[in-house]
């Protein structure tokens, strides 16, 4: 019998809120400047208190009702209590038993992965160990922050499907508007969980954390389940712990061994009251929700007849896709006198120049409409001179 590997994931991702999870603070990822961005509430000072950020709420719920979850009526923060110099009060506000959002899911690539939960809490500072340096510096412009977690049921078997989901994830977050989700920029932050076993029964779970891209995610697993394998078949245990990956030398490392529930302490928040939302709040958010990117691949390959591959290239890059829209806005415009096969046919030759030529150019950068030449209007009239329609 084989082993069979057991895969779940922690997302973290920070939302793109203008200010902080607790105070007014500007939140901004690309402050250069160190402690910039503080007060006295996100640097702890004494007799401070923190006033929840809605739109933090508000995008939570959104990420949840795309994600399929449970909305709880009933909401509260809580405590989680440790210590460390980038978490100023001693504790990180979380959620504990009440979270936002539970019970959804996600299907990529025709896989069902179960979301636990999706809560919100508040991100720490950064601690920076200069090379040789005696002393370590800490930056609080990211302690505050509104950070969303999600939680995924096992229900994943590989490294390929952890990277899949997370990728998803990933573009779900970008089309809801909820955060840029940048995983090299540490916006959104995957930590794994792993385990393999023969039976039905679990085997021990070991957790890596500091994956900081999508690549590094699937090889640290596909690294960790021969590691695994390889120690139950020498007669050895798994051990439960935390690991990090070593980048040159492509393996995962002991870190520390891994903290229970219990030694957070973890308590109702005093100074901030339990929520409740009504229905309507609800459905309002859920309103708010504009297409999403399984929604998109469908009408693509229906609306316009395009092959999975060119929707694909087009689904992932959000600017890209709409850009593709409006020219093909354009050709069904101008040539309405001519029959359905025809727009087509000319739709599909400007997706084809869109993704050979216009992506070809930009070599791998980004596409921003504001920052290609050609509009919208001039390329559509070009497809149909080529098709010779004008
Ligand atoms: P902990 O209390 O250690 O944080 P949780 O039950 O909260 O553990 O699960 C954390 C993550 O680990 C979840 O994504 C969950 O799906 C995953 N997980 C739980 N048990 C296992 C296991 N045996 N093997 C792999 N992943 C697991
Ligand atoms: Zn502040
Ligand atoms: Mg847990």
């Amino acid at each position: 019998m084989e082993y069979k590997p057991t895969i779940g994931l922690e997302i973290h991702t920070e939302l793109n809120t203008k200010s902080k999870m607790f105070c007014s603070c500007k939140n901004d990822p690309n402050e250069k400047r160190p402690n910039f961005n503080i007060c006295e509430v996100c640097t702890a000072q004494p007799g401070t208190l923190p006033v929840a950020n809605e739109e933090a709420i508000k995008k939570v719920i959104k990420a949840g009702l795309a994600l399929n979850c449970k909305i709880l009526k009933e909401s509260k923060f809580d405590r989680k209590n440790y210590f460390y110099p980038d978490i100023p009060k001693g504790y990180q506000i979380s959620q504990y038993d009440k979270p936002f959002c539970e019970n959804g899911h996600l299907v990529v690539n025709g896989k069902k992965v179960g979301i636990t939960r999706i809560h919100l809490e508040e991100d720490t500072g950064s601690s920076i160990h200069p090379d040789g340096a005696g002393f370590s510096l800490v930056n609080y412009n990211r302690a505050g922050v509104a950070l969303m977690e999600l939680v995924t049921e096992p229900d994943i078997s590989s490294g390929q499907e952890a990277k899949s989901f997370a990728e998803e994830l990933q573009l779900i977050f970008r089309y809801l508007g909820v955060s840029d989700a940048d995983m090299e920029k540490g916006l959104m932050r995957v930590e794994v969980n792993i385990s393999v076993s023969k039976t039905k029964k679990f085997g021990t779970k070991v957790e890596i954390k500091n994956l900081n891209s999508f690549r590094v995610v699937q090889k640290a697993i596909d690294f960790e389940i021969e590691r695994q394998i390889k120690l139950l078949e020498s007669g050895q245990r798994v051990v439960q712990e935390t690991r990090g990956w070593h980048d040159k030398k492509e393996e995962t490392f002991s870190q520390r061994e891994k903290e229970s529930a219990h030694d957070y302490r973890y308590f109702p928040e005093p100074d901030l009251p339990p929520m409740s939302f009504s229905e309507d709040y609800i459905e309002k958010i859920k309103s708010e929700i504009l297409e999403l990117p399984s929604e998109k691949r469908e009408r693509f390959k229906t609306e316009y007849g395009l092959d999975e591959k060119s929707t694909e290239v087009f689904v992932v890059q959000k600017d890209f896709s709409e850009y593709f829209e409006k020219v093909a806005s354009e050709v069904d415009e101008w040539i309405d006198q001519k029959d359905d096969k025809e727009i087509k046919s000319a739709i599909k030759l400007a997706s084809n120049y869109l993704i050979s030529d216009v992506l070809g150019i930009l070599n791998g950068k980004e596409f921003k409409e504001e920052s290609f030449k050609v509009t919208p209007e001039n390329f559509a009239e070009l497809i149909l001179l080529i098709e010779e329609f004008i």
